[in-house]
């Protein structure tokens, strides 16, 4: 369901808890690389998976040396709009729905209610919600990373509140941007056809995508309309973050320091990794249009 099946390993709960080791799992990876070094799609999905357990490790590493940033903000000019205080009025309904897959938003909606009840999401989804929450909804990352981390089965708080901060764009200032998932577009993308809205959201079966989006079913069904207008808190919340980010980025810059050297040292890896990543897709294609010659 929703590129579920097989698309990824599903071995973070094994990693979160320790039953298979990271070690154990990369160098199988190696064994199987030599053994599909002549297909060059699987040779290149299986570098991703290698990134992506390095990135494990690393977030792991992240909390230990800085245990501080599973609840602090990484920047503190962000301290004034992501705090943990207890959410009141119209912040908690928009919460309550967001937990309980009430939005009206079908994809966020359906991915809460898997999340409910599988305890899982894959990283797209995880990734939208979490932007949902805290930029459309303009709720702290705090309320959202402490409901994931009640129901994920591989709910690990190195890379949970870590990954929360980064949606909530309150990491990595000195890149000018940052991104806000947008549940309609992604719709298009990653459920054309609707089979996940349709599986987690029996309210909405019978009526087509098209319908859905008109908000055709309110009649007739209990599906609540959109909590909120999507692109207008887009705009709004977005300029807030985005703002802070611009202040500290000219706190960075202008006061140097230790914060400056690990923030320019973020932003450079990151800069790398994508670098690193369009080399490495260049070398795939060139190998597979070879191969298909
Ligand atoms: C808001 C948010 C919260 C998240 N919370 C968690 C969490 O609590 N626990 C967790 O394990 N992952 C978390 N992730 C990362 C990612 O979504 C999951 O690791 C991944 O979906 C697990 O599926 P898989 O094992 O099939 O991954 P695969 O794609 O098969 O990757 C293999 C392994 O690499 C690691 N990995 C994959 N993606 C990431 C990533 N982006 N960052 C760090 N490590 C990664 C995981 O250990 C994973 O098992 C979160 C992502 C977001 C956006």
């Amino acid at each position: 369901m929703l590129s579920q099946l097989g698309a990824t390993s599903h071995l973070s709960p094994h990693l979160t808890f320790g039953t298979i080791s990271t070690r154990t799992i990369y160098q199988s990876t190696k064994v199987r690389a030599e053994e599909l070094k002549t297909q060059p799609k699987a040779e290149f999905s299986l570098k991703a998976f290698r990134d992506r357990l390095r990135w494990h490790d690393s977030f792991t590493q992240r909390l230990y040396f800085h245990p501080e940033i599973a609840y602090t903000n990484r920047y503190r000019e962000f301290d004034q709009l992501y705090t943990p205080e207890t959410l009141s009025g119209a912040k908690q309904e928009l919460f309550q729905a967001w937990q309980q897959g009430m939005t009206g938003f079908p994809l966020v909606d359906a991915s809460m209610r898997q999340l409910q009840t599988m305890g899982w999401m894959n990283f797209r989804m995880r990734a939208m919600c979490a932007t949902f929450l805290t930029i459309n909804c303009g709720i702290s990352w705090h309320h959202g990373a402490k409901h994931y981390m009640n129901y994920l089965i591989d709910g690990d708080l190195a890379i949970n509140n870590w990954q929360w901060q980064m949606q909530a764009g309150a990491t990595n200032p000195l890149s000018d941007t940052f991104r806000i998932y947008n549940p309609s577009k992604n719709i298009a993308e990653k459920d054309p056809l609707g089979d996940f809205i349709y599986h987690w959201i029996p309210e909405l079966r019978g009526y087509s995508l098209l319908e859905i989006e008109q908000e055709k079913y309110i009649e007739t069904s209990n599906y609540p309309k959109m909590i909120l207008d999507w692109s207008k808190t887009r705009k709004v919340n977005g300029k807030i973050v985005s703002d802070l980010r611009k202040q500290t980025k000219q706190r960075l810059l202008s006061q140097g320091g230790d914060e400056y050297d690990s923030a320019i040292a973020a932003k450079e890896t990151v800069e790398k990794y994508w670098q690193h990543k369009d080399r490495e897709y260049r070398e795939y294609q060139q190998k597979l249009s070879l191969t298909q010659e």
